[in-house]
C-alpha cells in the first residue's frame, strides 16, 4: 500500500511550499466532501520510484476558536490517517508554545515523526535546529523547503520503511562507499544537497552500447522486446470503482458482482483499506477494489465520513483502470473534476460512468450531456457511459470499455513502430529551433505500460516547449488509437 504521509505545525511555517514542490502542483485535490474540511489538502508524490500521498493540513497554533478549533481538529484527523507525520516548525521563528501543543499530540499519537526545520535557508543549520531538541521528538532535519534544500535527506528516511527499492540503493551506496570510493556517506549526501531536489523519478539513461543496440534495432526493422508475460493475459485487471458519496458506487459494485453475489461488509467509512473482490467474465479475471464498502441493500446508513480520500487514492494507485462514478442527477461537480485529475495524474486508464440515467427526462439528459462536454472536454479520450446501476442497463457493457481501456494501455509496440510515428509526427510539424539549433529527436521506444510510455533520444529535447510536448502525445495517442489510457512521453537527452 502506497504510504499516507502528514504535513503539520503551525500557520506559516512553510507546509504549502514544501507540499506543492513534492507535488509539483499547485491544485491539490483539496477535500471538500462532506463530513471532511476544506482544510486538509491531499497530493500525489513521488521520490526514487515510491509514490506516496501528502497531507497538507491548515495548521494549528493553540489559539484557535470556532471553525479554527474544528480546523485543528481535522489536522489532528489527518495525523490520525498517515503512517508518517513530518512535523515542521520554522527554524527562524524559533520554537513556539504552539510548537509544544503539537508535541503533545504527536506523542499521544505515537506516528512516527521527523521533526523539520524550515527556513534554514542564510542561517546556521546548528543554531537553527538547537532549539527543537528539546521537544525530543528524535531527529531533526534542517531544510529550506522553498528552494529544496535538504529534502532529499529528509524523504529518503521518511520513505526508507516503505520502499525496498531505496532500501536497496541506500544499502548499495553505503557498501560501495566502504569497499571501493572511501568516500563518505556525508560526502555524497553534500553533493547531492548541493543539486537541490533532484528528480529522480525518470530512469537511468541509457548507454551508448544500449542505444548503439536500439538503434541497430531500428534499423533492422525489428524492434519487438521479448517480455517476460503478458499483462493482457497474465494479470487480472484490477477495477477502482471511485466517486463522491451516494454516487451510486456501492449498488453498482453490487450489480457487478451479480445478484447471487451481493457481499455485505459491515465497515465503518473512516476506514482506509477498500475491498477486493475478485471476479471472472467471458474467461477474463478481474478484481474489484471497492471503496464503498458494500452495504446491505435497503439498509443503508450514513455515517459522517463516508468518503476517505486516501482510500480513494490508495485505490487509485492500485488500480489499472479506474471508473469514476459520477450522479447524472447532481451533474459534474468541482469534487469530480478534482478526482478526474488525480486519475489523470496516476496514469491508470479511465472509464468515466455517468450513473441515474434512470428516470431523466430527455431534456435534463441534454443538459447533462451539455454539461459533460463544457466541463470533461479536455479528457477527450476517455469513454463516457451512461448507466443504471439501480436497475442494470448499460452495467454489463462496462467491461468492454475497461478491457479496451486495459488492452490499449498494455499493448506493445515496438521500437521501429514508435520511431515510425514520431518521424511522422516531426514531418507534420517541425520542432522549433533553441539556441539557434533544431531540437534533434533520434528514436523513440517504450518505456512501460498503463499507463503507455514513450521514451524519446535525442538533442535538446528536454528544451522542447511544452506545446510541442503536447503536441507528439496526442500524435502518439492517434496513431496508436489509445482510448481511456493517458500516454507519457519522456525525453533523454543522447549526448
Ligand atoms: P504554511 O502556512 O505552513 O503552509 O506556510 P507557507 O508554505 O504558506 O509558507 C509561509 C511563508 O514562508 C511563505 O511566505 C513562504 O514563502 C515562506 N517560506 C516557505 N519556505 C521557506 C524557506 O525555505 N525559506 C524561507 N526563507 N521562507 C520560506
Ligand atoms: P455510494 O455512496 O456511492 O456507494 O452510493 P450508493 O450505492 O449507496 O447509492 C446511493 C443512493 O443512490 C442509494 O439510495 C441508491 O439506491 C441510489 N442509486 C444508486 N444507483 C442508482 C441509479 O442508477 N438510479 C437511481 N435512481 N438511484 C440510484
Amino acid at each position: 500500500m502506497i504510504p499516507v504521509v502528514a504535513l503539520v505545525g503551525r500557520p506559516n511555517v512553510g507546509k504549502s511550499t514544501l507540499f506543492n514542490r513534492l507535488t509539483k502542483t499547485r491544485d491539490a485535490l483539496v477535500a471538500d466532501f462532506p463530513g471532511l474540511t476544506r482544510d486538509r489538502k491531499y497530493g500525489h508524490a513521488n521520490y526514487a520510484d515510491q509514490s506516496f500521498i501528502l497531507i497538507d493540513t491548515g495548521g494549528i497554533d493553540g489559539t484557535e476558536v470556532g471553525v479554527e478549533t474544528h480546523m485543528a481538529e481535522q489536522s489532528l484527523l489527518a495525523i490520525e490517517e498517515a503512517d508518517v507525520v513530518l512535523f515542521m516548525v520554522d527554524g527562524r521563528s524559533g520554537l513556539m508554545p504552539a510548537d509544544h501543543l503539537i508535541t503533545q499530540h504527536l506523542r499521544e499519537r505515537k506516528k512516527p515523526t521527523f521533526v523539520v526545520v524550515n527556513k534554514t535557508d542564510g542561517l546556521d543549520p546548528d543554531v537553527a535546529m538547537s532549539d527543537f531538541y528539546t521537544l525530543g521528538l528524535g531527529e531533526i532535519y534542517p531544510i529550506a523547503a522553498a528552494h529544496g534544500r535538504g529534502v532529499i535527506r529528509l524523504l529518503e528516511d521518511a520513505l526508507l520503511p516503505f520502499s525496498e527499492s531505496l532500501q536497496q540503493r541506500l544499502a548499495q551506496e553505503s557498501k560501495l562507499n566502504e569497499e571501493e570510493t572511501g568516500i563518505s556517506d556525508d560526502e555524497i549526501l553534500e553533493a547531492k544537497l548541493s543539486e537541490g531536489l533532484l528528480d529522480t523519478t525518470d530512469e537511468e539513461p541509457l548507454s551508448d552500447d544500449e542505444i548503439a543496440k536500439l538503434e541497430e534495432q531500428i534499423a533492422a526493422g525489428d524492434g519487438e522486446e521479448e517480455v517476460a508475460f503478458n499483462p493482457q493475459t497474465d494479470l487480472p485487471i484490477k477495477i477502482a470503482i471511485i466517486g463522491r458519496p451516494n454516487v451510486g458506487k456501492s449498488t453498482l459494485t453490487n450489480r457487478l458482482l451479480g445478484e447471487d453475489r451481493v457481499i455485505v461488509f459491515d465497515m465503518p467509512g473512516t476506514t482506509r483499506d477498500s475491498i477486493y473482490i475478485p471476479l471472472k467474465k467471458d474467461e477474463r479475471d478481474y478484481v474489484i477494489i471497492d471503496t464503498a464498502g458494500v452495504r446491505k441493500r435497503g439498509k443503508i446508513h450514513e455515517t459522517v465520513e463516508k468518503f476517505s480520500v486516501i482510500k480513494t487514492l490508495q485505490a487509485i494507485e492500485d488500480s489499472n483502470v479506474v471508473l469514476l462514478v459520477i450522479d447524472a442527477k447532481e451533474g459534474i461537480s468541482d469534487q469530480d473534476l478534482s478526482l478526474l485529475g488525480f486519475v489523470l495524474n496516476s496514469g491508470r486508464s479511465i472509464v468515466i460512468v455517468i450513473n441515474k440515467w434512470d428516470g431523466m427526462s430527455q431534456e435534463d439528459r441534454e443538459k447533462v450531456k451539455e454539461g459533460l462536454e463544457a466541463r470533461l472536454g479536455f479528457v477527450d479520450f476517455a469513454r463516457i457511459h451512461f448507466i443504471s446501476a439501480l436497475h442494470g442497463s448499460g452495467v454489463g457493457n462496462l467491461f468492454t470499455f475497461v478491457n479496451e481501456a486495459y488492452d490499449c494501455s498494455t499493448q506493445r509496440v515496438s521500437t521501429a513502430k514508435l520511431t515510425r510515428i514520431m518521424q511522422m509526427a516531426i514531418e507534420d510539424h517541425q520542432p522549433p529551433m533553441i539556441r539557434g539549433r533544431r531540437v534533434k529527436m533520434k528514436y523513440a521506444h517504450a518505456g512501460g505500460y498503463n499507463p503507455p510510455i514513450v521514451v524519446i533520444h535525442g538533442n535538446q529535447v528536454n528544451a522542447l516547449p511544452d506545446s510541442y510536448k503536447r503536441y507528439l502525445m496526442n500524435y502518439f495517442r492517434k496513431s496508436l488509437k489509445v482510448m481511456g489510457s493517458p500516454i507519457r512521453i519522456q525525453f533523454k537527452e543522447s549526448e
